[in-house]
Protein backbone atom coordinates (compact mmCIF):
# COMPACT_ATOMS: atom_id res chain seq x y z
CA UNK A 1 0.00 0.00 0.00
CA UNK A 2 0.75 3.65 -0.75
CA UNK A 3 1.65 5.52 2.66
CA UNK A 4 0.08 8.92 3.66
CA UNK A 5 -2.96 8.50 1.18
CA UNK A 6 -4.99 5.84 3.50
CA UNK A 7 -6.72 6.14 6.28
CA UNK A 8 -6.08 4.28 9.40
CA UNK A 9 -7.77 1.07 9.61
CA UNK A 10 -8.14 0.14 13.33
CA UNK A 11 -10.78 -1.70 15.80
CA UNK A 12 -13.40 -0.12 17.10
CA UNK A 13 -16.46 -0.36 19.10
CA UNK A 14 -19.51 -0.68 17.38
CA UNK A 15 -22.77 0.40 19.66
CA UNK A 16 -26.50 -0.75 18.89
CA UNK A 17 -28.74 1.79 19.40
CA UNK A 18 -31.74 0.39 19.41
CA UNK A 19 -30.42 -2.65 21.82
CA UNK A 20 -27.38 -1.47 23.59
CA UNK A 21 -25.65 -4.21 21.90
CA UNK A 22 -21.93 -4.24 21.89
CA UNK A 23 -19.35 -5.60 19.45
CA UNK A 24 -16.10 -5.03 17.86
CA UNK A 25 -15.35 -4.66 14.33
CA UNK A 26 -13.17 -2.83 12.15
CA UNK A 27 -13.24 0.48 10.63
CA UNK A 28 -11.17 4.26 10.00
CA UNK A 29 -13.80 5.74 12.55
CA UNK A 30 -12.98 5.69 16.22
CA UNK A 31 -16.29 4.74 16.90
CA UNK A 32 -19.44 3.49 15.37
CA UNK A 33 -23.18 3.39 16.20
CA UNK A 34 -25.95 1.54 14.71
CA UNK A 35 -30.08 1.81 14.75
CA UNK A 36 -29.50 -1.91 14.29
CA UNK A 37 -27.42 -5.21 15.02
CA UNK A 38 -27.41 -9.07 14.02
CA UNK A 39 -28.79 -9.17 17.98
CA UNK A 40 -32.10 -7.21 17.18
CA UNK A 41 -32.68 -7.09 13.47
CA UNK A 42 -36.04 -8.50 12.89
CA UNK A 43 -34.38 -10.90 10.21
CA UNK A 44 -32.54 -12.74 12.92
CA UNK A 45 -35.16 -12.30 16.15
CA UNK A 46 -37.93 -13.63 13.75
CA UNK A 47 -40.12 -11.01 15.36
CA UNK A 48 -41.53 -7.75 13.65
CA UNK A 49 -40.41 -4.11 15.48
CA UNK A 50 -41.07 -0.92 14.70
CA UNK A 51 -37.79 1.43 15.83
CA UNK A 52 -39.72 4.83 15.68
CA UNK A 53 -37.15 6.81 13.57
CA UNK A 54 -40.40 8.77 12.08
CA UNK A 55 -41.08 12.45 11.66
CA UNK A 56 -39.04 12.74 8.61
CA UNK A 57 -41.74 12.14 5.87
CA UNK A 58 -44.21 14.54 8.04
CA UNK A 59 -41.80 16.88 8.08
CA UNK A 60 -41.08 17.07 4.09
CA UNK A 61 -44.73 17.36 4.21
CA UNK A 62 -45.05 20.11 5.91
CA UNK A 63 -42.68 21.67 3.94
CA UNK A 64 -44.14 20.94 0.66
CA UNK A 65 -47.50 21.92 1.71
CA UNK A 66 -45.79 25.17 3.15
CA UNK A 67 -44.06 25.87 -0.21
CA UNK A 68 -47.48 25.62 -1.81
CA UNK A 69 -48.58 28.47 -0.23
ZN1 LIG B 1 -29.20 -4.17 18.25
Amino acid sequence: MKKGIHPTYHKVKVVCVSCGNEFESGSTKPEVRVDTCSNCHPFFTGEQKFVQTAGRIDKFLKRAEKAKK
